[in-house]
């Protein structure tokens, strides 16, 4: 992997220095496709989030609701591990 041009995977954009690794590991993501949703990813992050809702217990009517905002959580939590190797 050519390192010094990474490009996001979805729209080919340049991300540099500023691009997303996703736990898919389909390579670099820009700030728009960092998202799972937004790459189509294969990862089974639910499996690992689903401790992390079981302990914060959220009070959401409405299932949707409440997939949107773990699928929040989950993506700041990747970023966190993926900008540290
Ligand atoms: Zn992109
Ligand atoms: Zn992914």
């Amino acid at each position: 992997m050519n390192t010094s041009t990474n490009r996001c995977e979805i729209c080919k954009k340049k991300v540099g220095l500023l691009g997303f690794i996703c736990k898919c590991e389909k390579g670099w993501f820009c700030r728009e496709h960092r998202y799972p949703e937004s790459h189509g990813c294969t990862y089974d992050y639910k499996e690992e989030g689903r401790e992390m809702i079981t302990l914060k217990n959220p009070v959401v009517k409405g299932g949707e609701a409440q997939g949107q905002m773990l699928t929040t959580l989950l993506s700041d939590l990747i970023l966190a591990n993926a900008g540290c190797p």
